[in-house]
């Protein structure tokens, strides 16, 4: 923070996150729900709010968002209903969205994020469903604006957070970890360009030690995590060289401009919107049986949290090797296919957090080139000492994954990749670094220990890889003491 008093206050942060659900369908209506379609394509009667339809709600939807209160570690409300809320808008042709108020379909709950400082516990106060709004399109004509409703109706929840974190690094950490968990559970694409996860972030700023909240600010529709942290960084320091200039805060709608990092006012907003919230008379309240709820909950795959903690307790893998297989689905499951071939656990997130994430790194890469039963093959090869890590990693990989078909075995055949572990041989290279290095054996005699990763660093590249450090090791030390 650039403001010298900053140390003085502390900032306040809730986010309101959307996250546009992947069902096939809207919310109330078959129309479908697909992002990219040419303009008013998947809108019906239903969509366009005409007298004397009704809306229908989507099974589906439902569904994903109890997954996410799960996910989420939330109460499922399993009596809850849609409401009303209403405001005009010329993309919302009902004239009112409907969305959940007094019961949402989920409460509480908590994400876990990792921040410098360690782990913390983001408190949500509530999950909601409601229907997204159409889009106005003004750039197209001078004199007219256009209307796209193919977006009207469209399934999202909302994840509110309580006013809990107090960085912008939290924030942004806390929707990396949203974004990791609806991608998980494949409840919405978390794709926060195309606008399926959206982000408000409402700040504000108090004095050290002060337990009110002060007056907040709310910036609208933050598409990346670069942008949600950017926002509120930007937002504290302007925030607090107000109050250094003992100037007001208004509570106000802001919008982030992305060309220069800086937020501007769009609306003041001085008392709390009266948006009339009414129970939705069109659609019968939800009411969840226990039967329902458990039947989600076991149909759930493992959640991110409960495999890093296994791979700690039962795998005894570290905490940086557990959190590195779980940053992903697609690695965790991935990892799980391949201990399936062998129970050497850490030598497989060896392989999967260093030679294989770097391949992942390559876009042409997928890990399908890679089929678990030979990674686990692979790593068996190195742990019995028959290829060296450096060569498995930069020969027998690569020429696995060139051709699938030939056996693991093969290829080490074909490449002469068997590590040496003939003595007299190993001996003769022994003896020639030796020779080269005087100076050095000298250093090592008088007690200078380290210089044996030097040594046998040396018969490495003179076999080309092939010498068993082991052995080297030890021959070296019969020669040496
Ligand atoms: P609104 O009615 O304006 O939408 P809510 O009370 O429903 O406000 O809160 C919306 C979001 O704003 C929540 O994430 C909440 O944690 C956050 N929030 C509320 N008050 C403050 C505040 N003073 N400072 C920072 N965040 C706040
Ligand atoms: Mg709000």
């Amino acid at each position: 923070m650039g403001n010298k008093a900053s140390h003085k206050y502390e900032a306040v942060i809730g986010l309101e996150v959307h996250a546009r659900l992947s069902t096939k369908s809207k919310l109330f209506s078959s129309d479908a729900n697909a992002y990219g379609a040419a303009p008013n394509e998947n809108v019906s009667v239903i969509t366009l709010a005409h007298p004397g339809t009704l809306p229908k709600t989507n099974k589906k939807a439902i569904e994903y968002a109890v997954m996410m209160g799960i996910a989420c570690n939330c109460t499922i409300n399993r009596k809850n209903y849609f409401a009303r809320k209403h405001y005009f808008y010329p993309d919302l042709p009902k004239g009112f969205q409907t969305s959940q108020h007094t019961v949402p379909i989920c409460g509480n709950g908590f994400v876990t994020i990792k921040t410098a400082a360690g782990k913390r516990n983001i408190q949500l106060h509530h999950i909601h469903l409601e229907e997204d709004a159409g889009k106005s399109i003004h750039d197209i004509d001078e004199n007219y604006s256009y209307i796209d409703y193919n977006r009207a109706g469209t399934p999202l929840i909302e994840i509110v957070t309580e006013p809990c974190m107090h960085s912008a690094e939290e924030a942004g950490l806390f929707v990396t970890e949203l974004r990791k968990l609806v991608r998980w559970i494949n409840v919405c694409d978390g794709n926060m360009e195309e606008g399926s996860l959206r982000c408000d972030a409402n700040i504000s700023i108090r004095l050290k030690g002060e337990t009110k909240l002060g007056t907040k600010v709310e910036v609208k529709n933050l598409n990346s995590i670069r942008n949600v942290r950017k926002a509120i960084e930007f937002e504290i320091e302007r925030m607090i060289d107000l109050l250094e200039k003992e100037e007001k805060i208004f509570q106000q709608t802001r919008s982030f401009d992305a060309t220069n990092d800086t937020t501007f006012a769009i609306r003041e907003k001085e008392e709390a919107n009266d948006y009339r919230y009414f129970p939705e008379p069109d659609l019968p309240p939800l009411n969840l049986s226990d039967d329902y709820l458990i039947n989600i909950k076991n149909n759930l795959p493992a959640l991110p949290q409960q495999l890093y903690k296994k791979y700690q307790l039962e795998f005894d893998l570290t905490e940086y090797d557990a959190a590195q297989l779980t940053s992903e689905k697609e690695i965790a499951d991935y990892f799980e296919k391949v201990i399936q071939y062998t129970k050497n656990y850490k030598a497989i997130a060896n392989w999967i957090n260093g030679p294989v994430k770097q391949l992942m790194n390559d876009e042409q890469f997928s890990l399908e080139y890679i089929p678990a039963d030979k990674l686990a093959a692979i790593a068996e090869i190195v742990e019995k000492g028959e290829v060296s890590f450096s060569n498995a990693s930069s020969k027998l990989l690569p020429a696995v994954i060139a051709d699938i078909n030939e056996s693991v075995y093969d290829i080490v055949q074909r490449l002469h990749l068997t590590q040496t572990k003939n003595t007299d041989e190993l001996k003769e290279w022994v003896t020639v670094v030796l020779n080269k290095m005087p100076d050095k054996v000298l250093e090592y005699k008088k007690g200078k220990k380290g210089l044996m990763g030097l040594f046998v660093g040396e018969v490495k590249k003179l076999s080309k890889g092939k010498a068993d450090p082991k052995i080297v090791t030890s021959l070296f030390e019969q020669e040496l003491n």
